[in-house]
């Protein structure tokens, strides 16, 4: 019987296995797909938000801005690409002046450091390309940017070099009570367990309507983006927001850790929570509303569209309860989720009533070699890190090997481009995935027509021609 139990590997499920990583117990992780991060942790703003829009005293506004403090350690022992570019909320007319200034009793409410109003001419010192209509705007120094889907994977490769258990294609479809804990059904066989920790985003309604009488509802809500090419990527050099709405954060202008401009996202309630199909109406009302913060984003720059669907509730707060014993929810976590998880994850832990021993052996580190920081010596000593796969984001077959030797071996060609970024440039995969194919066949020793280019389903090939 396993002590712990997590149902979901996104930022929540992998954050919560690194916390308890740390103790002496058995953990493990099912997750439905094919890889960590395969939910809403891809596919969002990334944005470690301060912390001055989440209503003071709810959970979201404690532990957003908890969690903003223990990712700034996290990044940098874990070796997650960040950066600490601060935001900017801008306001369009005196009435959203006033706006800011409750944002600005909301965030120091909340504690959130650093926060001020700054006026028009000090705003366009700092960002040119920024509307000449806007009146001022609320600075907010302690928002960062972060990669989503690398932050959920150092995690949960911590986790697992430090002997928690991953099961990948593992989906939870029942849960029956036994004495002392639990018992999981799943697509690969039974898992009986003490402590039930959920963090399955979406469906984390199904896994605690399965068990508890008291029921959650989740309500999905699509957020749809532009991905702009690098040349675009300078045009701001912090996180340009709007002032909120009733409907959320609104639609931001950012710079990515890899350089290029994100431009996102629109908030419509949808029925389902597997469709993150890109829409015309969508992605026409997100590019109106950019251009009202920015308006000389070059759309033609466009390399990618995606969505993302939030994970809301009829509770406009996370869900973060034990509705029965040996039960935690850590549902309906919608944004500020990315930025709280940390901080989400040390309250998982405090509700299990479990003797919690500190490991002595810890691993706490986590290194990536990538071609960049390498000098020429270090490349001369292996050849794999001077052979170029990726043009476009310059990425070596030594890291693509990296990837494939580390706790997590990436299962697809995503997988391979999470990891190392491979694929994530301007061709978007056009010149490095046939050999990122080629290399993945090769370590798996089958066939290229079986290689995957995401979850399962979606192999890249059809057949042999000669
Ligand atoms: C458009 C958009 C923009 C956002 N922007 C930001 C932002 O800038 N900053 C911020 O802080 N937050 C942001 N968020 C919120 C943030 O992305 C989420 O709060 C966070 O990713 C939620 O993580 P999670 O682990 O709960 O869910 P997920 O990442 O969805 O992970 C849940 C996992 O559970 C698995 N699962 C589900 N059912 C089962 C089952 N039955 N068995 C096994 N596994 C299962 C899924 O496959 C999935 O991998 C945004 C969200 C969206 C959608």
């Amino acid at each position: 019987m396993f002590d712990i139990t997590i149902i979901g590997c996104g930022i929540i499920g992998a954050a919560v296995a690194y916390e308890f990583s740390k103790y002496e117990l058995s953990v493990v992780v099912l997750e439905k797909e094919n890889d960590v991060s395969m939910g809403a942790t891809k596919a969002n703003s990334a944005i470690i938000h301060a912390g001055f829009d989440p209503r003071p005293g709810s959970l979201m506004a404690r532990l957003n801005v908890q969690g903003n403090m223990l990712a700034r350690e996290l990044f940098d022992v874990l070796d997650i690409p960040h950066k600490k570019c601060g935001a900017l909320v801008l306001a369009f007319s005196q009435e959203e002046m006033q706006t800011l200034e409750k944002l600005l009793e909301t965030g120091e409410a909340n504690g959130v450091p650093g926060l001020s109003i700054l006026s028009k001419n000090d705003v366009l010192k700092l960002e040119p390309n920024i509307s000449d209509n806007i009146a001022g705007a609320l600075s907010a120094p302690t928002t960062m940017i972060v990669s989503p889907w690398e932050y959920a994977l150092a995690l949960a490769e911590v986790a697992v070099v430090n002997g928690v258990k991953l099961y990948t294609e593992t989906e939870v479809t029942n849960i029956q009570p036994v004495t002392n804990g639990y018992n999981i059904q799943t697509t690969k066989g039974e898992f009986a367990t003490r402590y039930i920790i959920n963090a399955a985003g979406l469906f984390s309604d199904d896994i605690n309507n399965m068990i508890n009488e008291t029921k959650i509802e989740i309500l999905p809500d699509i957020g749809e983006y532009f991905l702009l090419d690098k040349n675009e990527g300078t045009q701001v050099n912090q996180v340009i927001f709007q002032c909120p709405t009733p409907q959320g954060k609104g639609v931001l202008v950012a710079p990515t850790v890899h350089g290029n401009l994100i431009v996102g996202p629109s908030s419509v309630a949808v029925q389902s929570r597997n469709d993150t199909s890109n829409t015309q109406k969508g992605l026409d009302s997100v590019k109106t509303l950019a251009q009202k913060s920015v308006p000389g984003i070059d759309f033609r720059a466009n390399i990618r569209n995606f969505s993302g669907i939030r994970a809301k509730s009829t509770v406009k707060d996370f869900i973060i309860t034990k509705p029965n014993t040996g039960f935690v929810n850590l549902a309906g976590i919608a944004s500020p989720g990315l930025s709280a998880a940390p901080a989400i994850a040390k309250m998982a832990v405090d509700m299990v009533s479990l003797d919690l021993k500190p490991k002595t052996n810890f691993i706490g580190t986590r290194k990536r070699v990538r071609f960049h920081d390498l000098s020429p010596q270090e490349i001369s000593q292996n050849s794999a890190y001077g052979n170029i796969v990726c043009r476009c984001e310059t990425v070596t077959e030594g890291e693509v090997y990296d990837a494939l030797n580390s706790p997590i071996p990436p299962a697809s060609v995503d997988g391979v481009k999470r990891r190392t970024t491979a694929g994530l440039g301007r061709c978007q995969g056009g010149f490095c995935a046939p050999r990122i194919v080629e290399i993945l066949a090769n370590w798996y020793k089958c066939c290229p027509t079986k290689i995957l280019q995401e979850g399962v389903g979606t192999e890249i090939l059809t057949s042999e021609m000669k």
